[in-house]
């Protein structure tokens, strides 16, 4: 993926509170040496072209989509879910993956 835009969040849109289920636990596995430092977790992940299947199979191979992801966690004191991070950017569409919610070959991290 080319990546434009990338953007974090720590705090409940909600309620205000930073007590993040995953990104506690994150924490907790850091502190206690269980994952390097900078590991980071989360409840879901979507990654992959917004497009419905029927307009990425009429995309060329070649052609570059549009592709997000986005990195889900959830509120321990009001139980919101929270969009922890997203990207935003571009991916070529190649032969060997044409499945829509999977993100095209050749995506960079
Ligand atoms: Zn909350």
């Amino acid at each position: 993926m080319w990546k434009k835009e990338h953007k974090e969040f720590d705090t409940c849109p909600n309620c205000g509170s930073k007590k993040l289920l995953a990104k506690m636990a994150q924490q907790e596995a850091i502190e206690r040496g269980l994952v390097k430092p900078g590991r980071k977790f989360f409840l879901y992940l979507f990654e992959g072209t917004p497009l419905d299947r029927a307009d990425f199979e009429r995309m060329l191979v070649g052609s570059r989509s549009p592709v997000v992801s986005a990195k889900i966690d959830m509120c321990t004191e009001c139980g919101a879910l929270v969009g922890r991070e997203y990207d935003k950017g571009e991916a070529v569409k190649t032969l060997t993956r044409d499945i829509p919610n999977l993100p095209p070959q050749g995506m960079v991290r």
